[in-house]
């Protein structure tokens, strides 16, 4: 029997700072999918691949045959692609702005929702992502949808871009969200979306530590 902490929600929500902080104080094992969509597209790009409709073939066959791992430690996931690893380099804004496109590919999710399962099984898991509380686990033990307003959510995004050494501009990051929050939610496979019986937390004028309180309150009352 596993317990499924299922979270979606758009680009900047902070869904990857809050489950980091969660899966460390309750003890569950944190899947972030986004990097593994963000590894078939380094894959891809490293063989060369850019061109989504025309190589849609090619990127299918490396998305069956990746080799995916997350190694948890005490205070990050690490992830290895093909044995290396490519932690820093799955969030270049090269493989950000291919992985939307990409996880579109029907046949890519379908492989990816197959792993993210496997991963889960048996196990006490906080999975993020975009599909999870509607395609991987619908009938996960919580369902939340992290919401927050797009400029808020672009300010965070490039205060963190920026402490990174990206070279780029607020005006930039925006635009990218919102292109990246369109692909997201008009594709016609596992678009996202709030389930119907998520509960939605909007994180606009909230810190991070009173997310991580509320979500932890909503796990807490159904464990
Ligand atoms: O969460 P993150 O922004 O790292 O995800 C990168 C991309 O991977 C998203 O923009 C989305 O296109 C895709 N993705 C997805 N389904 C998921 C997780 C991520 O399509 N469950």
């Amino acid at each position: 029997m596993s317990f499924i902490v299922a979270i979606d929600g758009p680009v900047g929500t902070g869904k990857g700072t809050i489950t980091k902080l969660i899966a460390k104080e309750l003890n569950l094992v944190n899947i972030d999918t986004g990097a593994m969509y963000r590894m078939v597209a380094l894959q891809c790009l490293k063989n060369g691949i850019t061109k989504i409709d025309e190589e849609k073939q090619k990127i299918i066959e490396i998305a069956k045959n990746i080799d995916i791992e997350i190694k948890h430690n005490k205070e990050n996931q690490e992830f290895f692609l093909n044995r290396e690893n490519v932690t820093n380099l799955i969030r270049s804004k090269e493989v950000t702005a291919f992985v939307s496109p990409l996880s579109a590919i029907p046949e890519v999710r379908e492989i990816m929702v197959d792993m993210q399962r496997k991963m889960a099984d048996g196990k006490n898991v906080i999975m993020e992502g975009r599909d999870i509380t509607t395609v991987v686990f619908p009938n996960a033990n919580v369902k939340i949808y992290l919401d927050a307003d797009v400029e808020e959510r672009a300010k965070r995004r490039f205060k963190e871009n920026i402490e990174k050494g990206m070279q780029t501009t607020y005006q930039e990051t925006l635009e990218a969200i919102k292109k990246r929050d369109y692909e997201n939610m008009t594709r016609e496979v596992g678009p996202l979306k709030i389930a119907e019986d998520a509960i939605v937390v909007d994180s606009t004028n909230m810190t991070i530590d009173e997310v991580k309180e509320k979500v932890k309150q909503i796990i807490n009352s159904k464990m």
